[in-house]
Order: C-alpha cells, then sequence, then structure tokens
C-alpha cells in the first residue's frame, strides 16, 4: 500500500475536529486505500483533550491510520505534512469586535503560513475551516510564497451543502437529483447560494428562482442563516456537518468531482467573473487531477451580480483590515 499521507488537524480537540479524525481514520477523506498519520495540533491548554481523542482514535482500531500525534508546535506538526485542516481559530468573544478578531487570527494564520512554507512537504494542500475562513486562507497563502496559492482553499463547502438540501426540499427530490448549485464570496451572511444553473432533476435551477418570493425571502437566507438556526437549536454550533463538509472538499480535491457537475470552494481568485485577484473568494469548481479549476463562463444575471458583487466587497474590506494591522 502506498505510503501514509500527513494529515495535520489544528483545533483537533475543539467540536469540528473531534468530528472530522474519525472519519479520517476511516478512510472517507483520501479513500480505503490510503493510510493515513495524523497530527493533531492544539494550544497548550487544550492538549489534555487531544491526548483523550487520540487515545479514542486507537480505540477505533482503524486499519488505515498508521499513526497519531498530538503536538502543541506547529513546526513539528506540519513537518512533511500533506495536508493541512486549518479548523482551530480564534472565536470570537463577548464584546469583541470584528476587527480584533480580524488581527488575532491573522497572526494564528500568518505564521502557520510560514511554517507550511518551510516545513511541509511539497504537495501540501490546505483548506481552512477557521472563522474567517476566506481571509485566513489568503493571509497564510500571503505568508508561504513557496507553495503555489491554489493550494491553501478555505470552506463553502457547508453553505453549498445546505444550499442542495434546501433546494431539494423545494423540489421534492432527492438530493442526488441536484447539480451544479454555486456558493459565491464570503463565507459569511454575505454569501450568495446562485441556483439560476442548477439542475433540479429534469428541471433547470432557474425555474425555481423564478419565484423570487421563495428565493430571496426563504431559500438565500435559510442557507446564509442555517449556522445560527443551528446554534439556536442544538445550543452548540455546526460541527458534524462542518466536519462532513471539510472531509467532502478535501476528498473531492484528491478523488476528483463527477464529469459534467461542480462544486463549490473558496479559492485564491484568478480575476475570474471579475473578482480582484487573489481574494480568496467561493466559486464553482471542478476538482481535475488533483488540482480545482474555476468553472469559467456562466452567465451571471443583474440579480446575481448584484449579490456576488456585495460579498466581494465584504471580502475586500476583511482583506484590508487583515493586511493593514
Ligand atoms: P469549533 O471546532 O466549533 O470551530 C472551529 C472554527 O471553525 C471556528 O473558527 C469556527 O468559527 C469555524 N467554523 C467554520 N465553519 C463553521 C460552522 N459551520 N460551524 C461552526 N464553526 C465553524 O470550535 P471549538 O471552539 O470547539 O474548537 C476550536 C479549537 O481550536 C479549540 O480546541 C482551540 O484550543 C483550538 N485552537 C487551536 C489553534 C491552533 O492550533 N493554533 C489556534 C486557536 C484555537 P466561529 O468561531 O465563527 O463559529
Amino acid at each position: 500500500s502506498p505510503a501514509p499521507a500527513v494529515v495535520t488537524v489544528t483545533g483537533a480537540a475543539g467540536s469540528i475536529g473531534y468530528a472530522s479524525v474519525f472519519r479520517i481514520a476511516a478512510g472517507e477523506m483520501l479513500g480505503p486505500d490510503q493510510p493515513v498519520a495524523l497530527r493533531l495540533l492544539e494550544l497548550p491548554q487544550a492538549i489534555p483533550a487531544a491526548v483523550g481523542t487520540a487515545m479514542e482514535l486507537d480505540d477505533g482500531a482503524f486499519g488505515l491510520l498508521k499513526s497519531v500525534e498530538v503536538l502543541d508546535d506547529p513546526r513539528k506538526a506540519f513537518d512533511g505534512a500533506n495536508f493541512g485542516l486549518l479548523i482551530g481559530a480564534r472565536p470570537r468573544t463577548k464584546g469583541m469586535e470584528r476587527a480584533d478578531l480580524l488581527a488575532a487570527n491573522s497572526s494564528i494564520f500568518a505564521s502557520q503560513g510560514e511554517v507550511i512554507n518551510e516545513v511541509a512537504a511539497d504537495d501540501i494542500r490546505v483548506i481552512v475551516v477557521g472563522n474567517p475562513a476566506n481571509t485566513n486562507a489568503a493571509v497564510a497563502a500571503a505568508h508561504a510564497p513557496d507553495v503555489p496559492a491554489e493550494r491553501f482553499t478555505a470552506l463553502t463547502r457547508l453553505d453549498h451543502n445546505r444550499a442542495v438540501a434546501q433546494l431539494a426540499h423545494r423540489a421534492n427530490v432527492d438530493v442526488g437529483e441536484i447539480s451544479r448549485v454555486t456558493i459565491w464570496g464570503n463565507h459569511s451572511a454575505t454569501q450568495y447560494p446562485d441556483i439560476f444553473h442548477a439542475r433540479v432533476g429534469r428541471r433547470s435551477g432557474a425555474e425555481y428562482a423564478a419565484d423570487r418570493e421563495w428565493l430571496v425571502d426563504d431559500f438565500i437566507p435559510t442557507v446564509a442563516k442555517r449556522g445560527t438556526a443551528i446554534l439556536e437549536a442544538r445550543g452548540a454550533s455546526s460541527a458534524a456537518s462542518a466536519a462532513n463538509a471539510t472531509i467532502d472538499h478535501v476528498r473531492d480535491w484528491v478523488l476528483g468531482t463527477p464529469t459534467d457537475e461542480w462544486t463549490s470552494a473558496a479559492l485564491s481568485s484568478t480575476g475570474a467573473y471579475g473578482i480582484p485577484e487573489g481574494l480568496v473568494s467561493s466559486f464553482p469548481v471542478r476538482s481535475v487531477d488533483g488540482r480545482w479549476e474555476i468553472v469559467e463562463g456562466l452567465e451571471i444575471n443583474e440579480f446575481s451580480r448584484a449579490r456576488i458583487d456585495a460579498s466581494v466587497a465584504e471580502l475586500q474590506a476583511e482583506r484590508d483590515a487583515a493586511f493593514n494591522r
């Protein structure tokens, strides 16, 4: 069998990390033939909890799991890493301004970018989950000049999956009948879930989008505010669905997206769709030969354009705040 893939998970003792690592060990992320070596990176105060998680991983007796290490030193955790799941981030605490949150996180992600640049494997692929995910990914990429910027991505797959599920409910079809949904922009309340190009069984998403009242007052806000709704219902933030989406993102990146379909991921913009180069924005993407490609040439109507532009403006403001701290 192939050499183990080194997978570094930051914030591994947190709720999303905890919901991710068992599925990675079970082969759901990299496939049933790929052994994995897990590195759990945590802050010193969370090391005991991460050790407990490592004990449970042992107790899973996963055939593919070749080793588990618990580390508080990023340099050791990313040494030779093939995949970086950057889940740990500074949470917004009471009374904290958005600018303070951006500053705290941009210093975490700047130093992780530097370390990845120095010690990770040449084929390192990064997904940022910790918020503000898009901007954190842009900061990490900027501090890793030897790693192609396209290898620093951010998670919008959860938003994508939420949009697919909501559209399936509306159309009363199985989720498997839905394809070509797109999340544009930032992983935040300004994100724009676009169904104009979607396929809904034999119908077109545009037919559903024609019901503007449903689109504007129901679908878009339900997708964008789903995290808050779950937090209110569970009394805890969405963790298993975020972990599931993270695994979907990496699995598709490595193993490819189905022909003729696409998914959503936040990538460094190439300038496509007029989105300024270097902003990490969500796009319609395909994974071909282990690389994400932006699906180009989609017609963007006025309704969509205004919403994409609003989310991109927010990304620009976040980037300015993060880089000019
Ligand atoms: P979670 O595991 O619930 O969340 C981790 C991050 O993911 C947060 O930034 C959170 O953003 C973000 N996130 C992105 N999408 C979602 C989503 N759909 N639902 C919920 N969260 C989402 O946080 P915990 O507090 O349980 O765990 C974080 C862990 O990270 C802690 O154990 C901490 O010690 C560690 N940490 C590690 C660092 C490191 O390794 N260097 C640095 C900082 C923290 P949001 O806050 O906006 O919900």
